[in-house]
């Protein structure tokens, strides 16, 4: 990450991260988060993925919330996405979910979690699709990788999950779930990790991610990259073309709100596209890292509120 934008990021983090600020931006309410958000409720969730269906593009949705702070709000974030699937399978919509880790009790308790994370694989195979844990900040890495594990050991083989090319471990750990035949999504990462763990730099991040993706591309492991970096799409397109892999193979991802235009027309192109699609009541987290990531999305957000 160059000094400048490293500097903004801090600050941004710093100033969403305090409680007046928060309470604010969260009174304004939801046309804020509008630009990045698809809706509060599952209706307009299941709405705008119709619509991404459409026009070719699959998606995946996450209801918003993170770091519970009981297991029964935990219960309760399970249960949303019980009949989110139910929606999805009724609607025979293209597309997974994704889940947070710590949304279904990860930091409180792994055994709970493991039970609520298990009931959404099941009746996510009753609906034909997948769930994605997404990756949190490092401290859940290593629970989030035996969660994936012992539910593919239990047989669900529709759990996949994230790794983060800023992380000094990602490389290990994608060779060893490469060999599970776990599928991943491979990102840059959004959270903030002390230099001892992690790449700060963003050629070293860009450098490991073109890594990652060339292990599994070589391998022909199906493989998602969660990128809106040009950079980095094109570094995918052009590899494949030149080793002739299958499109089949690997799907480009990106957020709800950011290069919509680009989306549709990598799909035009006959790539496979997934649109990751929040919604919920509890946008204010995923809204600020958001606006932390970089000046243009605060830009987004203001137009956003004139139109
Ligand atoms: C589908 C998906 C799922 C994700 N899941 C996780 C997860 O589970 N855990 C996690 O830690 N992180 C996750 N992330 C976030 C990810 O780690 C990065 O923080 C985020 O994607 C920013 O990195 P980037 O490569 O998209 O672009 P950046 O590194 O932010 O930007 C690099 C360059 O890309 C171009 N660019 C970026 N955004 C835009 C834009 N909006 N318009 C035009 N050009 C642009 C610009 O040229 C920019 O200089 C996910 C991201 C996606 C897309």
């Amino acid at each position: 990450m160059g000094r400048g934008s490293a500097v903004y990021r801090r600050l941004m983090l710093a100033l969403f991260g305090n409680r007046l600020v928060e309470r604010l931006v969260t009174r304004f309410g939801a046309r804020l988060a509008s630009r990045f958000v698809a809706g509060e409720d599952r209706t307009s969730a299941l709405l705008m993925v119709q619509r991404l269906n459409r026009i070719g593009i699959s998606a995946t949705l996450d209801h918003l919330g993170e770091s519970v702070r009981s297991l029964n709000a935990a219960a309760g974030f399970r249960e949303e996405y019980l009949r989110l699937l139910d929606g999805i399978r009724l609607q025979k919509a293209r597309s997974t979910v994704s889940v947070k880790p710590t949304q279904m009790g990860l930091a409180l308790d792994p055994e709970c979690c493991l039970r609520n994370v298990r009931q959404i694989a099941e009746r996510a195979r009753k609906a034909g699709t997948s769930v994605c844990l997404d990756m949190e900040d490092s401290r859940y890495t290593e629970a989030t990788l035996d969660l994936v594990r012992q539910l593919r050991e239990e047989g669900f083989a529709n759990v996949t999950t994230v790794l983060q090319s800023y992380l000094f471990r990602s490389e290990q750990d994608a060779a060893r779930l490469l060999q599970e035949g776990i599928a991943l999504r491979l990102v840059k990462g959004a959270y903030q990790e002390k230099k001892e763990i992690a790449f700060a730099n963003s050629e070293d991040i860009l450098l490991q991610l073109h890594k990652l993706i060339r292990l599994h591309l070589d391998s022909g492991a199906f493989v998602a990259i969660g990128s809106h970096d040009d950079r980095v799409i094109g570094e995918v397109r052009s590899y494949a073309e030149r080793t002739g892999i299958d499109r089949s193979l690997f799907e480009f991802q990106m957020l709800y709100g950011l290069r919509m235009e680009e989306q549709a027309k990598l799909a035009g192109l006959g790539y496979q596209v997934r649109c990751y699609v929040p919604y919920g009541r509890q946008w204010y987290p995923y809204f600020t890292r958001r606006l932390a990531e970089k000046p243009g999305n605060l830009w987004l957000v203001v137009r956003n509120l004139f139109r």
